[in-house]
């Protein structure tokens, strides 16, 4: 049994970049909803009483488990985006180790948000966009779907956004640029990029 973990932040503290009224549904109603379908799916399973990250690193491995393994791999998505963002200007500050490898790979900051735009944009239909650290290098990577980068742990994730539908649809309806330009303007937590990276 899996539990639900709590919103590092009130509903309310991400407006007016993410309504109060996205967060209750992307929290109370998508989010809490592939904990409740991953619980049931690992009722009377091998996988009752494993921790998440066993649950999606074994599950990804077959495809009898697929259906669970998108459940759980949702699971873990959000609780790293919820932490990948922040209404509180301390976490907007980058360590000396992570502006390093931003100055090396992208030249700016600036040049990170284009390129999580530029994923965001080109990913087809719902997934998510990862700034991760991939053999020594920062990258933008993109995940479809349910997919995520825990059972790939050579791409270290530092931070994602859930470029879902759900995730900007009552804010921003069908306009996913302007979602993606906020939120990486706007809430980035680069201090939760900085600790991943260390
Ligand atoms: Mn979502």
């Amino acid at each position: 049994m899996i539990d639900m973990k709590d919103l590092p932040y009130d509903l309310k503290a991400l407006a007016p970049t993410i309504s109060p009224e996205t967060m209750m549904y992307h929290y109370e109603k998508h989010y809490a909803g592939y904990v409740q379908k991953t619980n049931e799916l690992i009722a009377n399973t091998p996988f009752e009483n494993a921790p998440l990250d066993k649950i999606i690193f074994e599950s990804a491995a077959d495809i009898v488990w697929a259906k669970l393994y998108n459940q759980a791999a949702q699971v873990a998505n959000h609780e790293f985006f919820w932490n990948s963002l922040s209404p509180k200007k301390e976490d907007y500050t980058i360590s000396p180790d992570l502006a390093n490898l931003i100055q090396k790979d992208f030249g700016s900051k600036e040049k990170i948000m284009e390129e999580l735009l530029n994923k965001g944009l080109s990913q087809f239909g719902s997934g998510w966009v990862w700034l991760t650290l991939y053999q020594d290098h920062l990258c933008v990577e993109s995940t479809s779907n349910a997919d995520t980068l825990l059972v790939h742990p050579e791409h270290k994730p530092l931070l994602v956004i859930d470029v879902w539908e759900h995730a900007y649809y009552l804010d921003y309806q069908n306009k996913r640029t302007a979602y993606l330009k906020a939120v990486t303007g706007k809430l980035l937590n680069w201090r939760f990029a900085s600790q991943q990276l260390s």
